[in-house]
């Protein structure tokens, strides 16, 4: 440690991204393989005209446009540079000494980084065998410190969304001065009727935060674009923590590009969301621990032999995203590039 560092930082893991090599099948950052949607591109190049000039502190137009969507208040609306950002800025707005934060593990890797940042305390709820998040444990785990509840659904890496039963639970037992947290980054891939759209669910309670964004279903990861629906006091409060012009010019004019090609985006995820099943199928004949999941990617829990099968699949150039000690996650790709994986995965099983 080196003056004035903070100490606690020497913990936090560093974020890992999913490998990039050149010409290989990337499944290891849950992106959507079909290049961006129809009218993006010609949007940002209109934009560009613009970079000389700051962007819209406000964000107002996009703000407006998902209000619209959405169904609710304007200021209920905060936006980020990616929704992993945004995820920082409400931990810090509600970070105080001693203060903790509760969620499954494992779950996204950016919680436990963003929770030491904010100075918050991590309270990690280990997952069901079957994956999922355990209700009753996280709720048994909420005490007189906790700030926020994060619930991810569906859960990254594992799959599995939440049910609207486990999140009316979740919703009746935590008491109203705790957040209640849900990440809905994989929304769009949902399937299952009993996983409820939680802005629509639970958006008017004055504890709910929901998070989007336009990496994942709409197609603009490299652009960073995330949002939160919250109660009004909520949202401005994460507004005033936001850096300033966090949501730059194109991506502002890209989200809002997007946002209009949503007929092509629906068409996209039911495409993802077939060849979901028929990957997943293929895939529990050699696994059959595979867990259900809802979302663009699903969970190899491989233990032990996680880092082994993804340097397998990476000498065949296949890259997916190894949990050491845990799982791999896998994320759909083209038709093509899921049988490259499954090819990749019966000679390791069969080996
Ligand atoms: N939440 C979850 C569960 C995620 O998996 C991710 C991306 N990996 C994010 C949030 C962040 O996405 P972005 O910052 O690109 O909006």
């Amino acid at each position: 440690m080196t003056d004035p560092l903070r100490a606690d930082l020497d913990a936090i893991p560093r974020y890992v991204p999913g490998k990039a090599v050149p010409n290989a099948v990337k499944l290891s950052s849950n992106e959507v393989p079909y290049g961006p949607l129809p009218g993006v591109v010609e949007a940002i190049g209109a934009a560009a005209a613009d970079v000389h000039r700051y962007p819209d502190l406000g964000v107002v137009r996009l703000r407006e446009a998902l209000a619209e969507r959405l169904g609710v208040d304007f200021d209920r609306i905060a936006t980020g540079t990616g929704s992993v950002a945004l995820i920082g800025h409400l931990l810090q707005a509600i970070g105080v000494p001693g203060g903790e934060v509760v969620y499954s593990w494992r779950s996204f890797e950016a919680y436990p980084i963003a929770a030491t940042v904010a100075g918050l305390e991590s309270v990690q709820v280990p997952n069901t065998a079957d994956h999922r998040h355990d209700v009753e444990a996280i709720i048994a785990a909420v005490g007189p410190d906790t700030r926020a509840v994060l619930v991810c659904s569906p859960n990254n890496p594992t799959g599995p969304a939440v049910t609207a039963a486990e999140l009316d639970r979740l919703f009746d037992a935590i008491p109203e001065r705790v957040l209640v947290v849900v990440d809905e980054a994989y929304r769009e891939f949902v399937t299952d009727p009993a996983c409820p759209d939680a802005i629509e669910r639970y958006g008017h309670r004055p504890n709910a935060v929901v998070f989007r964004t336009f990496s994942k279903a709409w197609g603009l990861a490299g652009l960073r674009v995330g949002y939160m629906v919250a109660a009004p006091e909520v949202a401005d409060a994460v507004r005033k923590v936001v850096i300033p012009f966090a949501v730059n010019v194109a991506a502002q004019t890209a989200a809002l590009a997007a946002l209009g090609a949503e007929g092509e985006m629906r068409r996209r995820v039911a495409l993802v969301t077939s060849e979901r099943k028929r990957t997943v199928m293929a895939a529990r004949e050699l696994v059959p621990e595979v867990p259900d999941t809802q979302s663009n990617f699903f969970w190899l829990p491989l233990g032990e032999r996680a880092v082994e099968f993804a340097a397998h699949c990476e000498a065949r150039a296949v890259l997916v995203r190894p949990f050491a000690g845990d799982g791999v996650r896998v994320t759909i790709g083209l038709p093509e590039e899921n049988d490259a994986l499954l090819d990749a995965l019966r000679d390791f099983v069969e080996a």
